[in-house]
């Protein structure tokens, strides 16, 4: 099977490289689909690929990585290794948006147990004393063994979207971005730059930025959201641009059709 980076993968060497690092788990390739991932996982286990024979003696998972889906992989000589884990609990600092600082707390947050860049493994944790504002916080640090290094802002981010029920990854769904002719173009741009700086900025929050800004409309839109179709006060400034974002796709849509109705 070809990899994402276009070549076929030389699984015999993949294989001994595994096997030299004795129960680490190492890199074997990336594909672009998932399934095709999984497919390759399933084969070393079962020994379908050759170089991975007789089945049993390497395990493999695929794991979300950019670009698509990354295949790890652990020498076991047939033994059982302990379990993978599946999540972190890691205390972070959080300083809160940039604009308003307020100092900062530390927070404990559940994240993968993997990088999100390449899927491998995340290093082992270990507390890391600091001191802001005289006082002293403890948070976690850890290096991870591929080398990505994963920064506490990306790290909130992350948990964040695991709370939210968005799939993991570095990928966030729709891009933010006014539709071209639509009424609440500007407004969702600027919601749009809110989100940037502050990845769970919520609706209420903007709402008053969209009035500053003559943005009435979009205020009261926004607002309706909030009280029609939003979580209450955890609606969040994303969903509510998305909102906008169909609205105005739709009124498009609808002035498209009665133009066309016009003989
Ligand atoms: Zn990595």
């Amino acid at each position: 099977m070809t990899s994402l980076t276009d070549r076929v993968t030389d699984y015999q060497a993949a294989a001994w490289a595994c096997e030299a690092a004795a129960g680490a788990e190492t890199f074997v390739a990336v594909y672009a689909a998932h399934t095709s991932a999984e497919s390759v996982a399933r084969g070393i286990n079962n020994g379908r690929i050759r170089a991975y024979r007789p089945a049993g003696r390497f395990e493999a998972r695929a794991f979300p990585a950019e670009g698509g889906a990354a295949v790890w992989s652990r020498f076991t000589a047939g033994e059982a290794l302990p379990a993978l884990p599946e999540t972190l609990t890691v205390r972070v600092p959080n300083y809160g948006p940039q604009k308003g600082y307020e100092g900062v707390r530390v927070v404990t947050v559940e994240i993968s147990a993997r990088c999100q860049v390449c899927g491998g493994p995340r290093g082992e944790l270990r507390p890391d004393t600091f001191r802001r504002d005289g006082v002293s916080h403890v948070r976690d640090a850890w290096d991870n063994p591929c080398g990505h290094a994963d920064e506490y802002k990306a790290v909130l981010a992350e948990a964040r979207r695991r709370q939210e029920g968005y799939p993991t990854g570095r990928s966030r769904g729709p891009v933010l971005a006014g539709v071209e002719g639509g009424a609440y173009r500007a407004a969702v741009d600027l919601i749009a730059a809110e989100v940037a700086s502050w990845p769970w900025v919520t609706a209420l929050r903007v709402i008053p930025l969209l009035e500053k800004a003559g943005e009435q409309a979009a205020a009261d839109a926004v607002t309706r959201f909030r009280a029609e179709h939003g979580s209450g006060s955890n609606t969040s400034a994303r969903s509510a641009a998305l909102y906008l974002m169909h609205c105005d796709e739709e009124a498009l849509k609808a002035a498209a059709t009665t133009t066309g109705d016009v003989k």
